[in-house]
């Protein structure tokens, strides 16, 4: 019923799929589903730049977030697909060299298992009072341009985009004549779908310098002065950052700002002085675990897809794939006579 290559087959009537989310998660699983053959609906009440997807780095990078065991395949396809819009002409995205700094004895490396290369950083790569590093080429998106890129491509695949607030899934999937809904709503998906673990947030603030010609990238989430990275894209650098679970004001503070500021140009001098464009603080959606499945109880199929924390441009790619596949298998299941249809035929 969802197929890559696309078109129903003869006889088969078109799949009708609404997202609700049009965060850069539910823009690329609204993508992956049109690509698939499915008549495509988003509703969502911001656009992606009105949202936290607005506020990302763009580093491909499974920062704060935890995925099932099973999932890795999720993060691992997802930069393929990465890395070949980075080869394609006229996508805002790019690979990039960088250093991740290591503080501790025992860092987690199960990242490097899905970067496009690596290898061990050189003692005078990293910061005095790091263990050691991790050289690495991976995908950066320059978030603005991508996400306005992705939005056109969904639109030329087909995909309607409606504004409006979802307050009940099976209200929606009926407003929009769903066969299959996918809750890609960040961070207030569980509330629509009644998850006793939705989430908590946490907030991280930025800050975009000018780019004075860098092009490679440092994350130190252990910097002993606060968690420090510097993603440069192209005409500008985002750097950050903050990590507050659930913080109570979502207000650019301009005394966090000067942290960050400071941070920065220690670690990458040529910063310093470089006017800043913008400042912004988001809400991470973060969440125990990545929810990616089927959510039973509703007239019509439902697969959940949330709970990215800070990696949903990162995940964004292999959840669209698994989300096509969920989909296509439940409503292949709906499909099937059931033993006892056959037995009344
Ligand atoms: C400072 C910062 C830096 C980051 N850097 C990176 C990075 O470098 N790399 C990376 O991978 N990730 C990064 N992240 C994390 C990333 O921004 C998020 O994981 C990602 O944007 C989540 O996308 P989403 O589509 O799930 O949610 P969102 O972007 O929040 O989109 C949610 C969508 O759902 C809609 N919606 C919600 N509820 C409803 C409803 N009831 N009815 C209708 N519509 C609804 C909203 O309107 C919106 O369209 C960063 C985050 C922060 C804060």
């Amino acid at each position: 019923m969802l197929q890559a290559g696309g078109t129903p087959r003869a006889g088969e009537r078109q799949v009708r799929a609404t997202v609700v989310g049009a965060g850069v998660v539910g823009l690329s699983v609204a993508h992956d589903l049109a690509i698939s053959g499915a008549a495509v609906t988003v509703v969502a009440d911001r656009s992606a730049h009105e949202s936290v997807s607005g506020v990302a780095g763009g580093l491909w990078f499974p920062y704060r977030v935890t995925t099932e065991p099973g999932a890795g395949d999720v993060l691992l396809r997802s930069r393929a697909r990465f890395e070949q819009l980075a080869a394609t002409d006229g996508v805002p995205v790019a690979v990039r060299e960088g250093t991740v700094v290591e503080r501790t004895a025992d860092p987690d490396r199960s990242w490097t298992a899905a970067a496009i290369r690596y290898r061990e950083a050189r003692p005078d790569e990293v910061p005095a009072g790091a263990v050691s590093g991790v050289r690495a080429a991976l995908p950066v998106a320059d978030t603005p341009h991508y996400l306005r890129w992705l939005a056109e491509r969904a639109a030329v695949l087909g995909v309607l985009v409606e504004q409006a607030e979802v307050h009940d899934v099976d209200v929606a999937a009926r407003a929009t004549s769903a066969d299959v809904v996918v809750v890609a709503a960040g961070a207030r998906s569980g509330a629509l779908l009644a998850d006793p673990d939705p989430g908590t947030p946490v907030g991280g603030q930025v800050v975009r310098l000018a780019n004075p010609g860098l092009t490679d990238w440092l994350l130190d989430e252990d910097d002993p002065a606060g968690l420090t990275y510097v993603i440069p894209r192209g005409e500008d650098v985002v750097c950050g950052g903050t990590a507050v679970v659930d913080p109570a004001d979502t207000a650019v503070d301009p005394r966090v700002q000067e942290g960050i500021l400071r941070r920065v140009t220690a670690a990458v001098p040529a910063l310093a002085g470089q006017e800043v464009l913008g400042a912004a603080h988001g809400l991470r959606p973060a969440r125990s675990t990545l929810r990616l499945g089927p959510v039973p109880g509703f007239a019509v199929p439902v697969v959940a897809c949330y709970g990215h924390g800070g990696a949903g441009l990162t995940l964004s790619w292999g959840c669209a794939e698994a989300v096509v596949a969920i989909a296509g298998d439940l409503l292949d299941q709906r499909a099937a006579p059931t033993p006892s249809d056959s037995l009344t035929k």
